[in-house]
């Protein structure tokens, strides 16, 4: 048994001040204790056991470099010097807009904030502002952050038995807060569709076109299952959207410069009217984004609609992303090239494992993100099927790479970074081939 007594300690220590005793309520699922780092440098990452890991958790996904990748902290570091915010503009702001404007093929202007969720706010105001319409389509297994009017929680188990139906038409449904205490009126204005099912997508538009002001959906549902649009879904959800005057949102928090510099709506060749971005756009400073087209964009320029926050836009902000895409776009794609060999050759690896150790089980990967799942089913193409799952044996699993050296999320979700090189890789199936034949 990993020795992690430190970090039991520092946990204990936590909560006498720390309301939960972690920072962001899903940190304190991590068994056998939340750990407590005291470093992180490349792929690996050290509690204050003095254990090492090899990092696939990686903050959550936004450390594409891995920790602390010497050129960003260097930028970080010189920008800091000339002064951590202003409150006024420069030229950092320019240089970072111009640059998303010129990379992702949906940004005619973009807008700049602290989270993934801030962003998500930002674009539905935009687009209950420009449409004059109220509701958002929403679908089962996407996170859009933690708002009061996003933020919805769902069945994890009996959706294959559940009244379809119910949710194909959003008359009458029941949605799930995500907590206590959070407005209900708000979540009035959400429908609830399950992803990747054109049929209800269709239906529920057309229904209810005069009241949608949009659709908020991850391009690929990595918050759940990693689960690849179905040809032709998200095109269908473009041509509806533009024929019923709905604005279309892509969540690019996990996507955006993951799957490639233009994100995933780059990659799939789709132009929908707004983005947002986050994660890995800082590399790990709080920064994020709204991109879209001129028109809707248009409504912040003209004071209709406000963005407002303190540390918007600060210099150490727009120093961590410039610097963070300036290294991603090295060498012509080369640096993404690499990740993703990488991450097939991992997934493949696991692939491997599983059916040596006789263990059902499925690897969802775009690129480098990829989520691993006991299951028995064939496939996981839906929400449903993704429920499926067996949660608690992969949170078993993800205890015994632990042991091993190797930090997972508990929930089945990996991220690669640039840095993870093929030792990582050797290492990392080795521990994943003891892990298993332990469960
Ligand atoms: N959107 C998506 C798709 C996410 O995965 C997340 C976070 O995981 C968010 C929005 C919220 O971002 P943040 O945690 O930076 O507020």
């Amino acid at each position: 048994m990993k020795n992690v007594e430190k970090s039991r300690h520092k946990y204990t220590e936590s909560q006498a001040y720390l309301a939960g005793g972690v920072a962001s309520s899903l940190r304190s699922a991590m068994k056998p204790t939340p750990l407590f780092a005291s470093k992180g440098s490349g792929p690996r990452i050290w509690d204050v056991d003095g254990n090492v890991y090899i990092d696939y958790l990686l903050g959550y996904g936004p450390l594409i470099l891995g920790h602390a990748h010497e050129a960003t902290t260097e930028s970080v570091y010189a920008a800091m010097k000339r002064g951590i915010t202003y409150g006024l503009q420069h030229e950092g702001e320019i240089e970072l807009a111009r640059t998303l404007t010129e990379i992702l093929p949906c940004a005619d202007k973009v807008a700049l904030s602290g989270s993934g969720t801030e962003a998500v706010m930002l674009a539905l105001r935009l687009a209950r502002a420009y449409t004059g319409k109220r509701k958002i389509v929403r679908f089962h297994g996407h996170y859009h952050g933690w708002s009061d009017t996003i933020f919805t929680s769902f069945p994890s188990s009996d959706m294959r038995q559940s009244d379809t139906t119910a949710l194909v038409s959003p008359v009458d449904q029941t949605i799930l807060p995500g907590t206590s205490g959070q407005s209900e009126i708000a979540l009035k204005d959400i429908i609830l569709l399950p992803w990747n099912d054109s049929a209800a997508l269709e239906t529920a538009l057309r229904e209810h076109h005069d009241d949608i002001a949009a659709v908020i959906s991850e391009p690929v549902m990595c918050n759940s299952g990693c689960v690849l649009p179905k040809p032709g879904y998200l095109e269908q959800m473009r041509n509806l959207t533009n024929e019923l005057s709905i604005v279309m949102i892509l969540d690019e928090v996990i996507t955006g410069f993951r799957l490639g510099l233009s994100g995933a709506h780059g990659k799939f060749g789709l132009k929908p009217d707004l983005v947002t971005i986050g994660k890995a756009l800082g590399g790990g400073i709080a920064v994020s984004a709204v991109a879209g087209s001129q028109d809707i964009m248009a409504l912040i320029e003209n004071g209709t609609v406000s963005h407002l926050g303190t540390l918007n836009g600060n210099g150490v902000a727009t120093a961590a992303a410039l610097a963070t895409i300036a290294e991603l776009s090295k060498d012509e794609g080369a640096v993404y090239a690499k990740m993703i060999k990488n991450a097939d050759l991992l997934v493949e690896g696991i692939r491997r494992l599983l059916a040596k150790h006789s263990l059902p089980g499925i690897v969802n990967q775009i690129g480098p993100v990829f989520h691993m799942m006991f299951t028995q089913e064939p496939k996981v193409e839906d929400f449903a099927a993704f429920t499926q799952r067996d949660a608690a044996k992969y949170s078993e699993f993800s205890s015994k790479m632990l042991e091993e050296g190797v930090l997972v999320r508990s929930n089945g979700l990996w991220y690669l970074s640039a840095v993870h090189g093929e030792q990582e890789i050797e290492e990392t199936l080795a521990a994943v081939d003891r892990a298993l034949a332990h469960l």
